[in-house]
């Protein structure tokens, strides 16, 4: 129903209270149900060529952004915009950043939406011990636009980054995600684009369908028994692992995403796998929602 025939058809109905016909309004006018909470997505982004490839991954990733509601808006938290302190972009015009060496195939891709630095402020307001700090120029890095140019390809639904503050323990970001949970009922779609497995120096870089490696399913598999078991905080605790979590993780900017969806899930949420498997040996693509 077109928007004003609803409000011609909502004016005539007496018997609604004001009340009543306020939260009716409220809900069409944000597009998302104030009843409800957004789910979470983690998406491991594996290689920038995916913007540009048709292969399962990117065909999941179409399917799933056809098959959520429409939020009111997605807030990225990307492997690839790390800041000393954290920070929230407020641009009103984030384009794609081409943050990455070489395929200039990749550099005719545009994926411009809109930002929204009101939901950004209100990111600022919602966990104010963490002094989140405003950032008016960062456009969309590759974790965040190559993924969204599969969900969603139009581009019509506003965009902010959460920066990853690297100087920060692990605990800190799943505690800082606890503190955003509220965001999640005003409609704001957060993704965490990363990979459960990141290692560049071990991958097979010819072969994107090569049998993935031992140790790389291991620890992708470890991951999925913690997330299977809702342990959240083994997860934080992944270091424990040890040689396969630093095989897996030489550094942790990839995997510091998926601590910020454990975050902001509550205690009655179920993990389901959007993607499973691996490009170049030991990249792990696993994809899951939290709802
Ligand atoms: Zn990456």
């Amino acid at each position: 129903m077109e928007r004003i025939q609803f409000l011609k058809m909502f004016a005539s109905i007496p018997l609604i209270s004001s009340e009543m016909k306020l939260k009716a309004f409220e809900s069409i006018s944000n597009g998302f149900s104030n009843s409800k909470k957004t789910p979470l997505i983690f998406i491991g982004h594996g290689h920038p060529m995916n913007a540009l490839l048709d292969n399962n991954f990117t065909q999941t990733l179409t399917k799933l952004g056809e098959s959520l509601e429409k939020p009111n808006a997605i807030m990225i938290v990307s492997a690839h915009w790390q800041t000393k302190g954290t920070f929230v972009s407020t641009n009103q015009t984030p384009k794609a950043i081409y943050d990455f060496g070489g395929m200039d195939v990749l550099r005719q891709i545009k994926y411009e939406p809109k930002g929204h630095p009101e939901f950004a402020r209100q990111v600022i307001e919602t966990a104010p011990i963490y002094n989140i700090q405003k950032d008016h120029s960062m456009g969309l890095d590759h974790g965040a636009w190559t993924v969204l140019k599969h969900l969603y390809p139009k581009a019509d639904i506003p965009v902010f980054e959460l920066s990853i503050d690297s100087s920060q323990p692990t605990s800190y970001h799943f505690k800082l995600a606890n503190a955003l949970k509220k965001m999640r009922e005003k409609g704001v779609l957060i993704i965490g684009s990363g990979n459960i497995v990141h290692n560049l120096k071990i991958l097979d870089w010819n072969n994107i369908d090569a049998k993935p490696m031992d140790w790389a399913v291991e620890f992708d598999e470890l991951v999925k028994a913690k997330l299977n078991n809702l342990d959240f905080q083994a997860l934080v605790n992944y270091q424990q692992f040890g040689k396969l979590s630093e095989m897996a993780h030489p550094t942790n900017e990839h995997y510091l995403p998926m601590l910020y969806i454990l975050g902001l899930a509550d205690k009655n949420e179920n993990v389901k796998y959007i993607f499973e498997g691996f490009q170049y040996g030991s990249a792990s693509m696993r994809c899951f929602q939290i709802s």
